[in-house]
């Protein structure tokens, strides 16, 4: 069982073998870890095409941003996925906890999940089968 550390400065989900935040920088030393079930990295498919997905138990969705220096971990522009299309370059998140849930990172035009708009803050499971809208993008759960 992979344990985890949050980042107290960002809540990002290190992995605990990692001395500092992979977003913020910040040292881990002072953070508690903790179990996170087996990890699995999620199958989703965008427009037929399955996501070959690092293993991490948060994986970012978004977009690059123009000058390059961002990169999300599950990047949609390679599907059109532009600020056009209605995607954030931090978008929203899928978070392990023992099951994968998603997040909205608070994007301008929203995340929807089985056609639901989730919420600031709420983190809704994911199901074999489950549509998440991204802007204009369809992104398919498979488990
Ligand atoms: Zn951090």
């Amino acid at each position: 069982m992979p344990l985890v550390k949050l980042c107290p400065n960002c809540e990002h989900r290190n992995l605990a073998s990692q001395t500092a935040c992979q977003v913020c920088g910040t040292l881990l030393e002072h953070a508690n870890a903790f179990d996170a079930p087996d990890l699995v990295a999620p199958k989703i498919i965008v427009n037929q095409r399955t996501l070959n997905l690092p293993l991490q138990v948060e994986l970012i969705i978004g977009r690059t941003d123009t000058h390059g220096d961002w990169k999300p971990d599950i990047d949609l522009t390679p599907f059109g996925g532009t600020a056009a299309a209605g995607v954030s370059r931090r978008h929203a998140r899928l978070i392990w906890h023992g099951h994968w849930q998603i997040e909205d990172l608070g994007s301008a035009n929203g995340t929807w999940l089985n056609r639901q708009r989730l919420q600031s803050g709420e983190s809704l499971d994911l199901t074999a089968g489950s549509i998440i809208q991204i802007g204009k993008l369809y992104l398919i759960y498979h488990g």
